[in-house]
């Protein structure tokens, strides 16, 4: 087993990382408590440090990078769920969202585990960038899958995040197969996601969906610009705006023609 040191010395991205050592880390970026955006009632929600999209939009860039983060024993995160679960009431419990939590999977399995064994619920707030055999078993134990769903066409799915949404596409019909639990969250930026043609295209290619709860519509904002700025990095949507009221009750209106519940973040 390698030290925290070494470990944050190794020139792997995260997934290797773990296949590499075998290891009870997780790399974190930070960890909200008393979260209630993230999943169902109140949770803890352990953001991951790395993610392979490079979305126009990130509300948190900083999350992107491969390498940093901090590395964080997964009974250390069990430890502190246990303290706060008098909080989290009967729906509530811990979100691993990023970064992008299939990067490391092996690992986020784990935690599940034992925070079932703990008896606290589990979601997974993931864009769903590959699905194998460790994703499928990391989501047997998610309770509540969140998924992202950028964009629905895949060339407009490209310009937004730098990747195709197949990967997507696959973990949301994997998702469906196992019967258990899912969100959709979509975030609506104006002429970029917000086409009428392509939110019927995602309504039509989910609406038999029958694990589908509800889809989340997350409005775009322009709040981790300064980030961008900081980071030396250049904002890709520069003099896009928020989404009007007329945007967001159009794509309500589109949505709730497929979707039992429709959530407005
Ligand atoms: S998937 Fe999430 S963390 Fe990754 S770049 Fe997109 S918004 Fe940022």
């Amino acid at each position: 087993m390698k030290t925290q040191e070494e470990l944050i010395q190794l020139d792997v991205i995260p997934q290797f990382t773990e296949e590499v050592v075998g290891t009870d880390l997780l790399n974190i970026h930070s960890i909200e408590t008393f979260g209630t955006h993230d999943g169902p009632g109140i949770r803890m929600v352990v953001f991951v440090q790395g993610c392979q999209f490079k979305c126009l939009y990130c509300a948190n860039p900083d999350t992107i990078a491969l390498k940093g983060g901090s590395w964080l024993d997964i009974e250390e995160l069990v430890k502190r769920a246990i303290n706060q679960k008098p909080y989290f009431g009967k729906k509530g419990g811990v979100t691993v969202s990023g970064g992008e939590p299939l990067l490391q999977r092996k690992v986020i399995k784990k935690l599940f585990r034992r925070l079932h064994e703990e008896g606290i619920n589990t979601a997974l707030d993931s864009n769903g960038r590959l699905i194998d055999q460790h994703a499928k078993e990391l989501l047997e134990e998610t309770d509540v899958l969140l998924l992202d769903v950028k964009h629905i066409n895949n060339e407009w799915h490209k310009k937004l995040t730098g990747k195709s949404n197949l990967s997507v596409l696959k973990v949301a019909d994997y998702r469906e197969s196992t019967g258990k639990p899912m969100w959709l969250r979509y975030v609506l930026v104006p002429g970029w996601s917000d086409q009428a043609e392509y939110l019927h295209e995602l309504g039509q290619r989910f609406k038999d969906f029958t694990t589908i709860q509800k889809i989340e519509i997350q409005p775009y904002h322009m709040l981790g610009v300064h980030k961008w700025e900081a980071l030396g990095m250049e904002y890709g949507l520069k003099g896009v705006e928020p989404p009007s009221k007329e945007i967001i009750e159009r794509t309500v209106s589109i949505f709730s023609q497929y979707f039992k519940e429709i959530k407005v973040n």
